[in-house]
Parts: C-alpha cells; structure tokens; sequence
C-alpha cells in the first residue's frame, strides 16, 4: 500500500548535492549579461535614441513611435545575437506569477510563400493583443470592450530568458482599465513622486524627483521532488492539508542561521549565478526559522525594477528547483505547526539629490523633513490601515497571519523607543510655543551623540506588520507568493495622497501669514495626535493586544471576503480619485476577480482535501482496522473468552477509536460537500466568497484534525502520505 511512499523516501534520502562549479568570473563580470541595460542601450542604439529613451524612462517624457522603431531595430539586434529567436510581452495579470505568449521573430521578406527573415518593429515593441479572454477582468472586458492589450514599461528593461527576449509590459482593456498588477503600481509611483517632490521643496527647493524604493526579503521551503510528487494536496494547492506534527520541528531553534544543508548550497549558488545575469543583486542568503525554510534578498531598488526582479526570481527559483530534484513551495503556509513565509517588504523614499526621506538626518532642516515625512507616513497608515491590510490579504495568506510566529491580521506601526521620544516630544510642546528649526536639533539630543549607525537596527520588533527600522519602513505582512505591487502600490498612493494633503494644508497656512517651519510643526503635531492609535511597540502575538486594537478603533476583521471590501469603501475610492490612480469602476471590478480567486482557492482545497480523506485516508485506516480486528478474532480462537478479551483489549480500543476518527471524517466531508453546492449555486462574486469562508472552510481543521489523528495510530508501513518528519527534514 504504501510502497510509493516509501519509494520516495529513499529517493529523495539517497539524493546528493548537484554539481555547481563555481564561476571561474567574477559576478561584476556577467552582471546584467541578459538584460538590455545601459551598457547594450550604448551599443546597439544611437546616442540620439537611448537619450529619448532614458529621458522617457527618467521623466515620463513620451516616447513617440519613431523612437519605438529605433529601439525595437537594436533590441532585435543584441537579442538575436544573444540566441533569442522570438520575444513575448510579459506582463503581470491579477492571478498570481507573470503572463507570456510568445511569438517568433519570423515574418516573409515580402509575399507570402517568399523566404523569411527575422522582424521586430516599434510597433510589435510597443503593443500587442494577447488573447486576453481568459484573464481575470473582473468583467470589464465583457460589458465594455472585448480586447485587451499589453504595452511597453520603458522604465523595466527587457531581458533574455532562454530563446526569448521579453519585454516588460503593462496590460490594459481598450477602454483603459487596468487588467493588471503594474498599471496602478506605475500610476501611484508617479503620484507619490509627484507629491513628495512638492513637500521635499519646501525643505529644499532642488529636489526635482523622488524615488519610492523596495527591498524585498523572499522566505520559502524547499521539498525533495520525489515526496512533493507523492503529496497530491501539495502537488495541487501548494500547502498540506493534512499532516501530524513531526515530534521534533523549530522548537529547539536549531535551523535558523544554521549550516546550509549542501544540496540547497548548491541551489542557492546556482540561484545567484542565474539572478547575476539578469542583473539582480541578491546580497543575502540564509536557513530560515522552519526546518528547510530559507530565505534570500538582494539589495533595494527603485520600486517597480524591484518588483519586476522579484517575479522573475521567483520563476528562476522554481525552474532551478527543478533542476536540483527541488519543489520551491512559495506559499504562506505549507505546514501547519511551523513558521510560514512571508515577503518582509522594506520601503523608503528618496530625493534626487541623494537623501533618504526616512534617515534622520544631521541638521535641523533635514530633521524637520524627516519628521515631515515620518507623520505624514504615519497618518497615512492610520487613516488607511483596513486598505493597508487588503492589499496583503489572500486566501493562503490568511494561515500565517496572526498565527503566532506572523504579524498578526492588524496593521500597525513600531517605531522604537528612541523615535518614540522624539515624536511624544513634538506632541507635548504646546502650540505657543514658537518652536525653531534649531529646537528640533534640541530634541535629538538624546539620540545626536549616538553614531548614526548605531540608530539603525535598534529595537527590532519582531511582531510588527510595520515596523520602523532606522532608515525605512518594513512591511511584513506581505506574503511570500504575493506580488509585491499590489502592497506597494497601496503604500505609495495612500502615502502620495497624504502628502498632497499635507502640502495644501501648509499653503493655506502660509497664505494667513504663519511661518513656514511653525505651519508644518503644526500640522505635524496634529498628525502626530491623530495617529496616536496605530503606533504599537508591544507584542504584536499577544491576545490583550487584539483586544486593545479593537477598542483604538483599528480593522481587527479577520474574514478575507470581508477584508477586500476595504478596497471599495468611501474612503479608498475617494483617495483613489485624488490621485488619479484607480477608477471606481476599476477597483470595483478588481475586487471581483479578488472574491473570485479567493472562491476558487478554497474550492479546490475543499475537494483535495474531501478527495484524499475518502479515497487515500480512510481505505487505509479500514484495512488497518481489520488487521486489529483479526487478530482479535485469532485471540478468541487460541485464548478462553475471559483472557483474550484481556489481551486484546488495546485492539479493541483502537478498533474503536478508528472507527469513530472514520465516522467523523465521512460526515464532515459530507457536510463539506452539501455546503459548497449550496455557495456554489450564489452568483455574486462577494457572496459566494463570504459563503466558502463561512460555511465551507470551517470544515478543513475539523477533518484534518481525525486524519491526523489516524495517522497516530496506524501502522507506519501503511500511512500513503509523506509525513511531516519526511518533508521537513530531508534535504
Ligand atoms: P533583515 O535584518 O530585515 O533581515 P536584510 O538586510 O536581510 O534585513 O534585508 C533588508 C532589506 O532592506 C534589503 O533588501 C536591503 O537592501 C533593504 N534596504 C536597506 N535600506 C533600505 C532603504 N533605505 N530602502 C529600502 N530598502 C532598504
Ligand atoms: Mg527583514
């Protein structure tokens, strides 16, 4: 029965490291060698056309079609020297991953049935008409227009996977909405950039830009090929649905920063080399908490590159994977009883003349910036903290939020004890008093005398979704199989429209004859009281702290369904509009392919998981059972009554409790079943979801918690699942 089970097994025990020879270069070397960077732009573009295209990538000029056709001509040209044959325009629709259809650079010289050549013009750069009917829509492309189209980011450099050259896109109905990830992500970069360099000038008036930077921390398990492939919940739906605990897993603290075991080295090298190339600078590389978790980082970059870096080494981790016998397993929580993963998003903004907005700084001036930028941040998040919590949610994200090794599923702010005082110090001085920029300095002095580095990692807060940490904000809830635009476009607008806010709120001040820095430590003090809710430094795991969030008035839902209403509310709409990001009708119609997707994840959970307790599980435990009922019965037939029920009484108690562990499932997969034909037969998107949440999923925990128990007491040689001490621990 279980001969599959433990065939791979001893596959995956007997697997040995695969040979990574380490580069004989160095990675400065072949460093970006698949992407159409600066270096390639000078080589194969005129000096007149990378010029055109640097200012439209820099400045948002537009690029006209002519200078398209020149791009195109030398994109093809180091493309096809590079090995490529055809190109694709990847894009990020709102399922998860990156999409891509590729065409070959093929077309007839001239008539058809003549000789080819290999062609690529401005036009094919610029635009392209997947079939897009089967991309969520959210239907917009059914009542208005029926096409879609993908079109040219300048500001993401095209790149070589393979055969094929792609070309990162943003994709759009006809009519305008946005269908994708990238579009409201490039709209809110604009706004914030927009917003900020208004607010920047009035601390000093040559800032012309201001960049919004990520740094990303990506967690994931690796899983031997052979025990993934003899799991099906994990070989469908990513995670285990059923699993006892293995008897020993994080509690000793032993994996994190501990020796990487040789095989995933090898991967990780292999991993570095291939993200060298495409010009991502992974820095960091590390066990993580969980048995076989780990985790990787490269060095911050400007937001959408950032992005764009990140799905791509996502899909190089999963091909890699493969190449070492590995399953990369992205999502949040795969395992029950150890950490999950998630995508610590570190984010900051910074001017074009070099200074970082959240660095406190060495003069008074930069300081009050600074502080600007910091409570302007924070009323933002405070306002917003429900949308905040939105853009992170999902159906997979949803375990490991709040389950005790996660922030928990509420959003606030840690700034440590040192930021802390500075602030409290702003609130209590009372308005009288005519503060001077001077005085701001006064107000360091208990952090000026410490070197700056040392301001860096000071109380690091664990807990936090949001913590301050010296220089930018981390935004930890987001989880590991997200797409970073969608938290980071919430963060940038919600951040650009209250700064707009802020720099109206400033003018009119100014405009009654207030003095410039009195006006803005005004409304900073303001800011700062009205925040007062979301600044949070204690332990963001304990249960007082649920109850606290609650009674300050922040979103403490915990309904996924109900969560992405935020997304629609009054308020989201309204900031939305002012900074010209995304449409009532967009977001409306995003939400719907966001209760959708939620539906289907949980649909397909349900049958795995009905599916593998009905035809995996309980044949199993039946045929264990009559093993115990058989020798009960040969007791009986060698024994007198009074002394085989004696010997026998254990197997009758197993009998029995098996029996019981078996009932149960049955009627609870039962029970599952009749409660998804009920939510499937709702129409409405938002109904339907809250219907799986409510009234489906409940049942997982309840049914895995009698498989689980099973598999306590069946025979080990029987058990057709790899167990959790199998999948955590060999690698
Ligand atoms: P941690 O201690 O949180 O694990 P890491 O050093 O692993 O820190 O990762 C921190 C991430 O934050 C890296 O990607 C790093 O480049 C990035 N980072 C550092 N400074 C900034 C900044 N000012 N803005 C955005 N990201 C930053
Ligand atoms: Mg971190």
């Amino acid at each position: 029965m279980s001969s599959l089970r433990f065939k791979a097994v001893e596959e995956a025990s007997r697997r040995l490291p695969v040979e990574v020879p380490i580069p004989k270069e160095l990675p400065s070397e072949y460093y970006g060698k698949y992407v159409f960077n600066k270096k390639q732009m000078a080589k194969y573009l005129s000096k007149e056309t990378m010029n055109l295209l640097l200012e439209a990538t820099d400045k948002g000029a537009t690029l006209n079609r002519d200078i398209a056709e020149h791009v195109a001509a030398g994109m093809k040209m180091w493309a096809i020297e590079m090995g490529a044959t055809h190109y694709t325009h990847w894009f990020q629709p709102l399922t998860e991953g990156t999409a891509e259809k590729h065409d070959s650079f093929i077309d007839y010289v001239g008539k058809p049935g003549e000789d080819i050549i290999e062609s690529f013009s401005g036009k094919l750069l610029a635009q392209q008409e997947p079939d897009a009917s089967s991309f969520p829509s959210g239907g917009i492309r059914n009542t208005f227009e029926a096409r879609g189209y993908t079109a040219w980011d300048p500001s993401s450099p095209a790149f070589i996977i393979e055969d094929t050259l792609c070309i990162p896109t943003v994709f759009i109905s006809y009519t305008g909405e946005a269908l994708d990830y990238k579009t409201p992500l490039l709209k809110a970069l604009s706004a914030v950039d927009k917003a900020a360099v208004e607010v920047c000038r009035l601390f000093d008036p040559n800032v012309n830009k201001v960049f919004s930077y990520l740094g990303w921390e990506q967690e994931y398990f690796l899983v031997d090929r052979a025990l993934y492939d003899s799991r099906p919940d994990l070989n469908l739906t990513d995670r285990t649905l059923m699993g006892h605990t293995s008897a020993k897993n994080q509690q000793l603290e032993d994996h994190y920063f501990g020796a990487i075991p040789p095989r995933v080295a090898a991967f990780m090298r292999d991993i570095e080399y291939e993200a060298y190339k495409y010009g991502i600078p992974l820095k960091t590389r590390h066990n993580e908490v969980a048995p076989n978790q780990f985790e990787l980082a490269p060095i911050f970059g400007e937001t959408n590159l950032s992005v764009d870096e990140n799905l791509l080494v996502m899909s190089l981790m999963e091909r890699i994977a493969l190449k070492h016998n590995f399953k990369v397993l992205m999502h949040e929580k795969p395992f029950a009883g150890v950490n999950g993963s998630g995508k610590h998003n570190n984010w900051s903004l910074g001017t074009d003349t070099g200074v970082g907005l959240f660095t406190p700084g060495k003069t008074a001036n930069q300081n009050l910036q600074f502080v600007t930028f910091l409570a302007n941040t924070l009323v933002a998040v405070y306002k917003h903290n429900a949308l905040l919590k939105a853009s992170i949610m999902s159906a997979n994200n949803a375990h490991r939020l709040g389950a005790n090794e996660a922030p928990p599923a509420i959003i606030s702010v840690f700034l440590g004890s040192q930021i802390s005082a500075v602030l409290d110090k702003i609130v209590e001085s009372s308005d009288d008093d005519d503060i001077t920029v001077d005085e701001l300095k006064e107000m360091r002095l208990g952090i000026s005398h410490i070197p700056q580095v040392l301001i860096d990692n000071t109380d690091r807060n664990r807990t936090s979704p949001f913590a301050f940490t010296g220089n930018r904000f981390e935004f930890r809830a987001v989880g590991s199989s997200a797409n970073c635009s969608s938290a980071m476009g919430v963060l940038n607008a919600v951040v650009a429209a209250q700064l707009l806010e802020f720099k109206k709120e400033v003018d009119e001040k100014m405009q009654n004859g207030i003095k410039k820095e009195t006006a803005i430590f005004d409304i900073i003090r303001q800011y700062l009281k009205e925040s007062k809710p979301i600044r949070f430094d204690g332990n963001g795991y304990s249960d007082e702290w649920k109850e606290e969030a609650k009674q300050r008035g922040l979103d403490c839902e915990t309904s996924v369904p109900l969560i992405f209403d935020n997304y629609v509310s009054e308020q989201t709409i309204a900031m939305y509009e002012k900074i010209n990001v995304l449409s009532a009708r967009e977001l409306h119609a995003r939400n719907e392919v966001k209760w959708d997707t939620y539906t289907k994840k949980i649909q397909i959970e349900a049958r795995v998981l009905g599916d593998l307790s009905m035809n995996h599980i309980i044949p199993v435990a039946t045929q264990y059972q009559s093993v115990l009922l058989d020798n009960l019965y040969k007791m009986r037939a060698v024994f007198d009554e009074e002394k085989a029920k004696k010997l026998s009484k254990e197997d009758a108690t197993l009998i029995e409790e098996i029996a019981e562990h078996i009932s149960a499932i049955k009627t609870n997969v039962d029970e599952m079943v009749e409660a998804r034909k009920v939510a499937n037969k709702i129409d409405i998107e938002r109904e339907k979801a809250i219907a799986y949440h409510d009234t489906v999923e409940p049942f997982f925990e309840v049914i895995r918690y009698h498989v689980d128990k099973l598999e306590l007491i069946i025979d080990n040689q029987m058990w057709p699942l790899p167990k959790y001490r199998e999948l955590l621990f060999i690698s």
